[in-house]
């Protein structure tokens, strides 16, 4: 349905990609958030901001650039931080989210805030030539917290900066993130539900698939859901 209204967190390196797939594919109702400007160095990577757009915030030049290319496409922005105090007013209002952010902080933030919501989303992460993606449905589905259980000391998140992110690989995570958005607007299931991609292009180009299983104990509930139907008689 295109009727069904998408959040993209982040207009970096995965939000950016995330954002042109979508508006290709058909998506028209889109809410932007990201609290930074444009900077001359997102010029070379993130191929909707031009060098007129340095300084303006990427929200409204991303919206400017939706509006030429994708005139039917209504667009809500927001120049402003993911922050506990406005998360949940901001997931709640949407169909699915796309956490496109590059802080462990705020990817923590989406995956709590959206399994409060029961809102789904889907997580992508670049770190070096390795980028990984996951859908979370709430309640059904393992969560970020299931996978990681806590945010990253600061050494690692340190060491995930200097690392940078490579734009092939940002732009493949940020077109599948698209692509899952795509099939929950459809109310068909996500190919990345309860599993994580990982594309490793350090070598000859990886892609794996991997299953993830509720972790017991952890808030999201999911692991209970998973629990009742594997004693659910009959099956
Ligand atoms: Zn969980």
């Amino acid at each position: 349905m295109a009727t069904q209204r998408i959040l993209i967190i982040g207009l970096g390196g995965l939000g950016v990609p995330a954002l042109w797939a979508l508006a290709r594919a058909g998506a028209r109702r889109l809410t932007l958030v990201d609290p930074d400007p444009v900077e001359l160095s997102n010029l070379a990577r993130q191929m909707i901001y031009r060098p007129a757009d340095i300084g303006t915030p990427k929200v409204e030049a991303a919206a400017r650039w939706l509006a030429e290319r994708f005139p039917d496409v209504d667009v809500e922005t927001h120049a402003i931080a993911l922050e506990a105090s406005n998360a949940a007013r901001l997931v709640s209002a949407h169909d699915f989210v796309i956490d496109a952010t590059d802080s462990p902080a705020a990817k923590f933030l989406i995956n709590d805030t959206c399994i409060a919501a029961r809102t789904p989303f889907v997580y992508g992460g670049v770190v070096g030539m390795t980028g990984q993606a996951m859908t979370v449905i709430p309640g059904e589905t393992a969560c970020i917290r299931c996978v990681f259980e806590t945010p990253p000391d600061e050494d690692e998140i340190q060491s995930c900066r200097e690392a940078g992110i490579v734009g092939p690989v940002a732009g493949a995570i940020g077109e599948m993130q698209a692509a899952e958005a795509m099939c929950a607007s459809r109310a068909q299931t996500p190919l990345l539900s309860g599993k994580i991609l990982t594309y490793d292009a350090s070598g000859p180009a990886r892609v794996r698939i991997a299953a993830v299983s509720p972790r017991p104990g952890c808030g999201c509930g999911a692991w209970r859901t998973e629990r009742r139907e594997s004693h659910s008689p009959g099956k």
